[in-house]
């Protein structure tokens, strides 16, 4: 083999979400995305469909489940998955009012 050949054309990079120096990284968000299930594409259909946000959370924190769930001890409260959601199910709140709904 060349050192120009590919060993594994399947690489790629994986992120987890894991404790870090400062604690979990959820705690130094103000708001956190709320998903409204009755909206959720996955939910509402019983069908394993849409999960754009499990394909564009930056923190790998979205499950591709039914219902989709959000590690909320390590989202960083970006909205990404609120702006890409075409149901618009998800709604970003304050902290505080997401911790008292719990
Ligand atoms: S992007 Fe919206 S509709 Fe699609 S799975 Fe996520 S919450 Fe549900
Ligand atoms: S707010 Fe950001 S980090 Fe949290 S689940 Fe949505 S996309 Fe991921």
């Amino acid at each position: 083999m060349t050192a120009m050949e590919k060993k594994d054309p399947f690489i790629a990079g994986i992120c987890i979400p894991a404790v870090g120096e400062a604690g979990k990284t959820g705690d130094w968000s103000d708001l956190k995305p709320v998903i409204d299930q009755a909206k959720c594409i996955p939910a509402s259909k019983n069908k394993p469909a849409c999960f754009l946000c499990w394909l564009y959370c930056p923190d790998a924190v979205v499950t591709m489940t039914i219902p989709v769930t959000i590690d909320l001890d390590y989202c960083k409260g970006c909205g990404i998955c609120a702006e890409e959601c075409p149901a618009n199910a998800i709604k970003m709140v304050r902290k505080v009012e997401c911790d008292e709904s719990l």
